[in-house]
């Protein structure tokens, strides 16, 4: 009855454990919640008030279908401030979250066959993106050893007649790792000579920590914009998850293509969700710092209580707002009839009888890791950690 397109795919995991989470608090357990990549913040009311306006002024038509120009004119302006690149309103699309933006570029770019790099561990919806869109993921393994950057040597060793395009995650889900300036350099250089297109998700672009600055790659030159797609949005930023709004700057015939996709499919993003999202950009800023030292005092927290647990070991991110300890020493334990062999095992284990929600790294293509998202208040963490730290030593 299916297509095969669909059987090829899965539910999002990090939606589902966070459903499954979420169900069990409903149904009143104590649960502390590390599995959603979304923060804890509400969204500024600045943003909400330019929402209400919208509405009050009737903005609650159709909208040109790859958004409202002064939407575009204010992401231009993002653009050119943050990132030093320039681009034309034809070279930009307002989608219903990056997400929304990258199916867009699945579909938009992929013939049945072609090949698309995906440097593991990566974010769940790289792959069943592909694969819904007829195309092959071809998986780069990296190393904690070398902050899980992806290699020029490993991608072009990865490269066959087949090979369409790249897709690059800085600031990284699930590792909170980012690429420095010369590892993308290289990797400019392997992409460029092969003709491939890089599509860059930047959603975590505000979120570095450290003194790390993110670098777009499309901003390193000229020849690698026109071969780029940036992907970014909203949703981590400005703590504006649920409003639904994403974009992607790139070539003018690759977006014109993406918008006519989205003309077929959901029309224009939400209007009034547009009109906040322009406030978004234009308005304050200094919501993000806010939120951004808050996350910074997680983090430290969380990564010294989490290295302080006998067996467990974790990178210190730089970006994002994850964790991604490695949970390997454990597999192989034993607590009454339940084996941990696996990062799922370990995830369920953590979840039913810790009553911590995390997501297992097998999700992200590792099986190594888990993945603990630090959105969440201090007092949580805290909470949080010393269950999973009990229920670790219980481990025989
Ligand atoms: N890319 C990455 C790496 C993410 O973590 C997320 C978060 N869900 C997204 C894209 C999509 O974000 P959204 O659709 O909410 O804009
Ligand atoms: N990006 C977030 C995460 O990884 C949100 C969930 C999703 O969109 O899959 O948890």
């Amino acid at each position: 009855m299916l297509s095969d397109r669909a059987k090829r795919i899965k539910p999002s995991p990090t939606l589902a454990m966070d459903a499954k989470a979420k169900a069990m608090k409903t149904a009143g357990f104590d649960i502390v919640n590390f599995g959603v990549g979304e923060p804890d913040f509400d969204t500024p009311e600045n943003i909400k008030e330019a929402a209400i306006r919208a509405m009050r002024e009737g903005f609650t038509k159709y909208t040109p279908v790859g958004g409202i120009d002064s939407l575009k004119d204010a992401i231009i302006e993002k653009f050119k401030k943050d990132n030093n690149l320039n681009y034309t309103r034809e070279e930009i699309i307002v989608s219903c979250g990056a997400k929304h933006s990258l199916y867009n570029i699945a579909q938009a770019l992929y013939n049945p066959g072609d090949e698309v790099l995906i440097p593991s561990p990566y974010w769940v919806s790289y792959p069943d993106q592909v694969m819904l869109n007829d195309a092959v993921p071809v998986f780069i393994k990296t190393d904690e050893s070398e902050s899980f950057m992806v290699k020029a040597d490993a991608v072009e060793a990865h490269i066959t007649k087949r090979t369409k395009a790249i897709i690059l995650n800085s600031p990284s889900n699930p590792t909170g790792l980012t690429y420095d300036r010369k590892t993308l350099e290289e990797i400019a250089e392997v992409v460029l000579r092969h003709g491939l297109f890089i599509i860059s998700d930047e959603v975590y672009e505000k979120l570095t920590y450290d003194g790390v600055n993110h670098i777009s790659i499309a901003s390193l030159d000229n020849e690698l914009k026109s071969r780029t797609i940036i992907v970014n949005g909203l949703s981590k930023s400005y703590a504006m998850t649920g409003w639904r709004i994403g974009f992607a700057a790139g070539p003018k015939e690759i977006i014109k293509t993406m918008t006519n996709i989205q003309s077929q499919s959901t029309s224009n993003p939400n209007s009034i969700a547009q009109k906040a999202a322009v406030e978004a950009l234009t308005g304050p800023q200094d919501f993000i710092n806010i939120m951004l030292s808050e996350f910074d005092k997680r983090r430290k927290f969380l990564i010294k209580e989490l290295n302080a647990i006998t067996g467990l070991s974790c990178l210190t991110p730089t970006g994002a707002f994850y964790a991604f300890p490695n949970t390997s020493q454990f597999y192989g334990k034993v607590i009454g009839n339940r084996n941990i062999e696996s990062s799922s095992d370990l995830a369920l284990y953590l979840l039913e009888e810790a009553k911590v929600g995390l997501v297992h790294g097998g999700a992200f293509g590792d099986d190594n890791y888990i993945r603990l998202s630090y959105a969440t208040s201090i007092e949580e963490i805290k909470k949080g950690v010393d269950r999973i730290r009990d229920a670790l030593l219980k481990l025989k």
